[in-house]
């Protein structure tokens, strides 16, 4: 989608014709083996409770465990994944990866965290999505309502009346949906009254620069008001500073998320992590 390819470039065949480049298909191959072998990984970044710094959730981020190259960020991978239609093979892992997770996490630690998992385009509107749902769901006993899907909104704008039904399904099933990197695609107010979801993930382009730029300071506040008035909740992404949590949190944000507080990291340090009151002083 035109959100994933502006925002996540990545550089092993930038700027040649996908068809005719070797790497493209050596690309393409590694990925097939990568997903017979299970080469992937998911990292888990929390995601905190504004006004009481406790973590809520976890969103749920892919890496490649590549044999030679290393560790790969999504960014590197997921839009050729999307092109090939890989994605949906990879996403589709990563949905029962990241349920089995977190149900097993939460029941050894006494906790309810709730899981958000990114959902490619293809993903979301391939035939047989709410029965991939329901399966992560039963393989891993985790409660629906601890299951939140990240979309963008260009998903939602595409095709809409299909995707509002698909949406509607998604929460006759219990389950939650976040819209994405909001404010990057084609924002509507209208659809975001008709749809069925509860959070908006305001994208980190502007929470960036959100104390030294009043448009964007404006814009943040404006999703907020309006995402409130919806019986929305809403997530900051992106956090780097405390300067910034503080004035989203002053302007209403209900969960925050980025590196001021914690980076994505594997399953097994997230309860370390937590242990350690590395959270943020507030
Ligand atoms: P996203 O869903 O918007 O995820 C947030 C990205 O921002 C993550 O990058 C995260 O590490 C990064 N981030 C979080 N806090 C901060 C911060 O404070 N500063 C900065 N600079 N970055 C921060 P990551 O893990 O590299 O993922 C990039 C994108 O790849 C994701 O953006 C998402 O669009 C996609 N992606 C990741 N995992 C999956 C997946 O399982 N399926 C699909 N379809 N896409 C995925
Ligand atoms: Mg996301
Ligand atoms: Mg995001
Ligand atoms: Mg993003």
């Amino acid at each position: 989608d035109a959100k994933a390819e502006g925002r996540n470039t990545w550089h092993w065949f930038e700027g040649l014709s996908p068809t005719i480049n070797s790497e493209y298909v050596t690309m393409r191959r590694e990925l097939m083996e990568a997903i017979e072998q299970q080469q992937f990984e998911v990292h888990y970044q929390p995601i905190i409770a504004a006004t009481s710094g406790r973590i809520r959730g976890v969103e749920a981020l892919v890496r490649w465990r590549h044999p030679s190259r290393g560790l790969i960020a999504p960014g590197q991978f997921i839009p050729l994944a999307e092109q090939t239609g890989q994605i949906v093979a990879i996403g589709q892992w990563v949905l029962q990866r990241a349920c089995a997770d977190i149900a097993t996490w939460n029941r050894q630690h006494s906790q309810e965290l709730t899981v958000f998992v990114n959902i490619s385009p293809l993903q979301f509107r391939r035939y047989g999505f709410l029965q991939e749902i329901q399966r992560a769901l039963e393989e891993s006993q985790l409660a629906p309502e601890l299951l939140e899907l990240e979309v963008t909104e260009n998903v939602l704008m595409s095709g809409t009346g299909r995707a509002i039904e698909t949406l509607g399904e998604i929460r006759d099933m219990g389950v939650r949906v976040a819209i994405d990197d909001f404010g990057t695609g084609y924002s509507s107010l209208r659809y975001l009254r008709e749809l069925p979801i509860n959070k908006v993930k305001v994208d980190r382009s502007f929470i960036t620069d959100i104390t030294d730029n009043s448009g964007n300071a404006a814009i943040v506040q404006g999703i907020i008001t309006m995402a409130h008035h919806l019986g929305l909740r809403v997530v900051g992404e992106g956090v780097e500073t405390p300067e910034q949590a503080q004035d989203l949190e002053q302007r209403g944000c209900d969960f925050l998320q980025g590196f001021l507080f914690y980076r994505p990291m594997p399953l097994a340090d997230l309860h370390p992590a937590i242990a350690s009151g590395k959270r943020h002083a507030r």
